[in-house]
């Protein structure tokens, strides 16, 4: 029986493991303790490398139809236990306990729909002389590294496919929020072999030593774009592989044509949803001159709809920003836009009373391109509204950003939205919605927004080496 209440072990070589020393877990509504969590010593990483190596043989030798099983079942241990699940995200985390579940729900799904992936296999040469074969086979030990602001998505995004490669993976969640992540493996001990899933947890050096680690393969990390850049550099010194999720300032441009009502009430969500605290929520939002006003009233109307507060209480549509360093980041930047004389549609003001790092979702009245409202990816609910004329225009400021991570194009006309999709640099544009993900569809950034994708076979395959066979039909003869 799985304990929810207060014990939290990391997991190595299939055995909880208490850390080396603890750091406390912070409940971002109330700035209460959830729970203490394991900080890993260096040792405690080697011992988890160690699992992950001596496990990996043995894993890649398993019939593909076992890793696909194997998968299937984890997918099912999330769901019989969602609500306590639940619970332990929105406490550590600070989202509304309908998108914690949400999330649960998504990591099972990924589990299962994986489960029905296998690596290709192609024939590249078929001649009378030879026949080359190209396959797909696994790297080795996976270093997967995740951000705070979706634990269970990201680390899912990474674990699941990693495995069904027949890599083995050690996982590292981030240290704000690692509780329900080591909750989830440790319920995965009992359907996986010793090490194919280790867990570790602990505070700033462990990332740079997973990096550095010469015992791990390749390093899967989500995370901004200044960490992503440190992440490449100590990944050089021993070549290992990269994947990186980075860091987004995504574009929206609203045509005159749409309904405003119902495109402000979908795009408040696609820039507020988790406290806007989504690589790919929308951070800078264009909307037509002729709709501006129309359009700015009725987003801020519908504003004052939703609740915003403690995730666990009913009702509550928007949590708390999840940790206090990210907190003071965004009263920061609101800070600077005050200095600035930047006027505000709505939010804007100074810190809060009480407790809890409640941020006043701030709307700002179409500040100029060079603010730093509008230049960086503020991570918390600071959005710029935007007023637009004509569609080149639009188009080259929605592309000046060293972000390229997705975008999106809000219009009836359909062949205007494919026209403006196809010149927006991003390595998704949604049209008429945002944030629709699945594990058929490759998902990676442009520019500064990472490199490599997830999801998708696409995805899949970073988890994999090309191996190619060249035969030729005739052996050596005298
Ligand atoms: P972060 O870069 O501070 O931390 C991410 C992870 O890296 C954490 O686990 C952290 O402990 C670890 N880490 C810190 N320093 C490290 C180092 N030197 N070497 C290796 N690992 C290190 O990011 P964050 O604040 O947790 O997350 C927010 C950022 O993540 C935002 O920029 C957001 O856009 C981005 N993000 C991107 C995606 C995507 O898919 N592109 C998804 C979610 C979040």
């Amino acid at each position: 029986m799985i304990a929810f209440d207060s014990s939290f072990t990391m997991t190595i070589d299939g055995k909880g493991e208490e850390g080396a020393a603890t750091l406390p877990v912070i409940n971002p509504a109330t700035e209460t303790l959830v729970a203490m969590s394991p900080d890993a010593s260096m040792a405690q990483l080697d011992q988890a490398v160690e699992a992950a190596r001596r496990a990996f043989p043995l894993w890649r030798a398993r019939p593909l139809a076992e890793r696909q099983e194997t998968l299937r079942r984890m997918g099912e241990a999330i769901l019989a236990h969602l609500d306590e699940l639940k619970r332990l995200l929105t406490s550590e985390h600070g989202k509304p306990h309908a998108d914690a579940e949400r999330e649960l729900r998504g990591a099972a799904y990924w589990c299962a729909t994986y489960a029905g992936f296998s690596l290709p296999e192609r024939v590249t040469l078929d001649t009378p002389e030879r026949r080359s074969v190209t396959r797909r086979v696994p790297i080795g030990v996976v270093g997967a590294i995740a951000a705070w602001n979706f634990p269970i998505t990201l680390a899912s995004w990474k674990v699941v496919p990693a495995i069904l490669a027949g890599n083995t993976v050690v996982l590292k969640p981030s240290p704000f929020t690692p509780l329900t992540t080591l909750k989830i493996v440790e319920l995965w001990r009992e359907i996986l072999p010793p090490g194919v899933v280790n867990v570790i947890s602990g505070g700033d050096a462990l990332g740079p030593a997973m990096t550095a680690h010469p015992g791990i393969d390749k390093i899967t990390f989500t995370g901004s774009t200044a960490t992503g850049m440190k992440v490449m550099a100590g990944a050089a010194e021993t070549l290992k592989r990269v994947t990186l999720e980075l860091g987004g300032n995504d574009p929206a441009i609203v045509f005159p044509d749409v309904d405003v009502e119902a495109t402000a009430r979908d795009l408040f969500w696609a820039a507020f949803a988790n406290n806007s605290q989504i690589c790919v929520a929308v951070k800078r939002l264009y909307v037509h001159e002729d709709i501006y006003d129309a359009f700015a009233k009725a987003l801020v109307d519908y504003a004052a709809t939703v609740k915003v507060g403690d995730g666990a209480e009913q009702g509550t549509g928007i949590g708390p920003i999840q940790n206090r360093p990210q907190f003071e980041r965004v009263m920061a930047l609101i800070e600077d836009a005050r200095r600035q004389g930047l006027a505000f549609l709505s939010g804007g003001i100074g810190r809060p009373e009480g407790k809890g790092y409640f941020v006043p979702l701030t709307v700002v009245d179409n500040p100029p391109d060079d603010s730093r409202v509008v230049r960086e990816e503020a991570f918390g609910p600071v959005l710029p509204l935007l007023k637009f004329k004509d569609t080149d225009e639009v188009i080259r400021r929605a592309n000046d950003s060293e972000y390229g991570l997705a975008a999106s194009v809000w219009t009836k006309d359909g062949a205007l939205a494919e026209e403006v999709a196809s010149q927006l640099d991003a390595g998704t544009v949604w049209i008429n919605e945002t944030r629709v993900m699945s594990p058929f569809t490759a998902f990676g950034g442009h520019k500064r927004s990472g490199i490599g994708v997830e999801n998708g076979e696409e995805g899949l395959l970073e988890f994999t080496n090309v191996h190619t066979t060249v035969t030729r039909r005739q052996a050596p003869q005298a």
